[in-house]
């Protein structure tokens, strides 16, 4: 017996009119319960309305940009089955006879503010997951080229959602810069540093500790402990998981092969879908002496051979702020040159100013808008020759160099599998993270900038799902970024700069730590946090916080403007006291005008 069934928006809560942006049926076609029939979206959140019965889409009542409320008709479908329980139960639906009509709400929305459409790819829509065709045909349904933070998560969520997979890595240890000679390795030297620095500040309070006495080969042995703890970790994680290791140098073969090159021989892969994660490496500035090892990359500086009386640090970017951090604590002289007339260009210069001004009276020198033209070799120094705003030469012990990273993705042979590689190495992707070869994925550094590991994680794991049939796409709204120097310094989402630039309005909600009971009890009440929102609705669209443990501060903000909190909800979520945390409710309560931990006398 077949039915008529009208298909109703059902209760969503709150909410009227929110646009359709997507219809995924036409009619026509014939949808299983619980398939998804049209994407809605309101200003919280995407939602996928599923069909509560299984039929054939006789007539769609909504188009893309339609706008749509609890009961209104979204399609009429017919169905040949009796009515599920969860139609039956919708108001007014009951039996009826073929040719009648009877209406059911949809399904409970399924809804997430990460869920996505479908990828609009070049390529189109998804493949069949490579177990329906390719069991038999390819030695791994995928490979994934890298084991860096985005390498293996992508292996380990693909392994989990049930493919068959090869991680190849060129290293023996798994985890990639971010864990071998990355994030991890100099952010246990951080700590150190930052230690050094409050047993000496403590004087202020009375409490002597004394000269520190560095014994280099624990510290060194600490932190590879720390490094080697963490890649054990993950060899045992791909263990068991089944996720097949394979240790050489990966190129493509063709479009379904990559060749591993080992001291063992080399082995051909075949795959259904493979996964680019090469990452990036350091730029190396040419005409250098690069083959005198007091000339160091971030990785030789990561080693911590010694501790030189005099560091030069080239580029005053992440990497060269942070390892002058660590050199200065344990002792050298640092000089910082750096091209641009400022620190960390792309900060907030507000954000940096209470490093700026921390490091200039501890640092030998900070030389800005000034490039070295060349280094000389003698035999007890490296002689820098400086042009721009500071000009002549000096000499010093060693010197790092830490100018950016260029991305892996040149030395690949990607285009045997017919994947675009931009000439600076980066592989574009669309949001589901396929190249320009359908059934191949980039994730990572070599996708572009941010060359950030949780950025590459994120990717990763967008990939995996996708790669497994999963609707799975880049969608995440913001990506915070952190420098970990002292003070750190933390920005998410629009920076006042690029608001300024942009010509957008925004409003500033500024707390400074000096009001701030937690961060005068520290004895570190230099920082701040700035809040930026949308005035129109009073929205968080950016943040600022640079202080002691910005870096964990700074996620609260990213999570309001994902969930497109504004201004109240901040201020009116109760923030434990005393913590640095407040300063978020506060800077909220600032751009409100509702603070009573600062007198703001009323504008106008
Ligand atoms: P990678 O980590 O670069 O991994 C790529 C892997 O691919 C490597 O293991 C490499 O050996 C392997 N590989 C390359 N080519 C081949 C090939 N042909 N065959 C087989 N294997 C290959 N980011 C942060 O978010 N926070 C931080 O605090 C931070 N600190 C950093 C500190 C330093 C000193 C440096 C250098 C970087 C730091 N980064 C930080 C950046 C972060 O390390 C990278 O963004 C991140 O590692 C990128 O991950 P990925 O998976 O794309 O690539
Ligand atoms: P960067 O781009 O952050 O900084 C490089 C700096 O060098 C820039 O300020 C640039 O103007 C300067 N520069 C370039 N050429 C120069 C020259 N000839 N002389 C003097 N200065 C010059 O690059 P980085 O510090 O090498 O870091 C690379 C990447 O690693 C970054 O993109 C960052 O995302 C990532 N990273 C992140 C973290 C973190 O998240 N905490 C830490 C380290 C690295």
């Amino acid at each position: 017996m077949s039915k008529q069934v009208e298909i109703k928006v059902p209760d969503i809560g709150d909410f009227t009119d929110i646009p359709v942006i997507e219809v995924l049926v036409a009619v026509g076609d014939e949808v299983s319960e619980e398939q998804s029939l049209v994407t809605l979206e309101s200003d919280k959140a995407t939602m996928e309305l599923p069909s509560p019965v299984a039929g054939v889409i006789e007539e769609l009542h909504v188009e893309s940009g339609s706008l749509v409320s609890e009961g209104s008709v979204i399609a009429v479908a017919r169905t040949a089955q009796e009515l599920e329980p969860a139609a039956e139960n919708a108001a007014g639906a009951g039996e009826s006879e073929s040719g009648e009509s009877e209406s059911a709400d949809v399904a409970e929305p399924r809804t997430s503010e990460f869920q996505t459409r479908e990828p609009e790819t070049e390529a189109g829509k998804e493949s069949p997951p490579p177990d329906a065709q390719n069991a038999e045909t390819y030695d791994f349904d995928l490979v994934v080229l890298g084991a860096g933070p985005g390498g293996y998560t992508a292996a380990f969520r693909a392994a989990d959602l049930g493919l068959r997979v090869a991680l190849v890595e060129r290293y023996a240890s798994l985890g990639g810069v971010c864990l071998n000679v990355g994030c991890i390795p100099s952010k246990t030297l951080l700590h150190t540093a930052q230690v050094i620095d409050q047993a000496a500040a403590i004087e202020r309070h009375g409490v002597h500790f004394g000269e520190p006495q560095i014994d280099l080969d624990k510290l060194r042995a600490f932190k590879d402990g720390v490094v080697g703890k963490l890649a054990g970790g993950l060899k045992g994680l791909a263990k068991q998981r089944k996720v097949e290791v394979v240790q050489g140098v990966a190129a493509f073969e063709g479009a379904h092969v990559v060749s591993v090159q080992s001291e063992d021989g080399q082995r051909s892969l075949s795959f259904a879908k493979a996964i680019i994660a090469v990452g990036s490496q350091s730029v190396e500035l040419p005409g250098m002496p690069w083959g005198d090892y007091r000339l160091m990359d971030s990785t030789a500086a990561l080693e911590l051979e010694e501790i030189p009386e005099r560091l030069l640090v080239v580029g005053g970017g992440i990497i060269g702020l942070e390892m002058a951090c660590v050199y200065e604590a344990l002792g050298s002289k640092v000089t910082v040159v750096e091209l641009t007339p400022k620190l960390m260009p792309g900060t907030d210069p507000d954000l940096v100013k209470p490093l700026q001004r921390r490091i200039a009276k501890r640092y030998e020198a900070i030389h800005l808008a000034t490039r070295v033209k060349q280094i000389d070799i003698a035999d007890d120094a490296l002689v820098a020759h400086f042009e721009g705003e500071h000009s002549g030469k000096a000499d010093f012990d060693r010197v790092l160099v830490a100018v950016g990273r260029s991305p892996n993705g040149g030395r690949i042979k990607a285009e045997a599998a017919g994947v675009r590689v931009s000439e600076r190495g980066f592989i574009s992707v669309d949001a589901a993270m396929r190249t320009s070869v359908p059934h191949i994925f980039a994730i990572g550094d070599v996708v572009g900038e941010p060359m950030l590991a949780h950025k590459a994680t994120h990717e990763g794991r967008v990939a995996a799902e996708v790669c497994a049939g999963e609707k799975s796409a880049f969608d995440a709204r913001v990506i915070p970024s952190v420098a970990y120097t002292d003070p750190e310094i933390a920005w998410v989402g629009v920076t006042e700069a690029e608001a300024c630039e942009k010509g957008m309005e925004y409003g500033v909600g500024k707390f400074p730590w000096a009001a701030s009971g937690r961060a005068l009890g520290n004895d570190r009440s230099e920082g701040f946090t700035k809040l930026l929102f949308d005035p129109k609705t009073d929205r968080l669209i950016g943040a600022g916080i640079t202080g002691l443990n910005a870096g964990d501060l700074i996620s609260e903000c990213a999570l309001a403007i994902e969930m497109g909190a504004e201004a109240s909800d901040i201020a009116l979520t109760i923030h434990p006291h005393p913590t640095l945390s407040e300063s978020v409710g506060m800077a909220a309560e600032a751009y409100e005008g509702t603070i009573t931990d600062l007198y703001m006398p009323k504008k106008g």
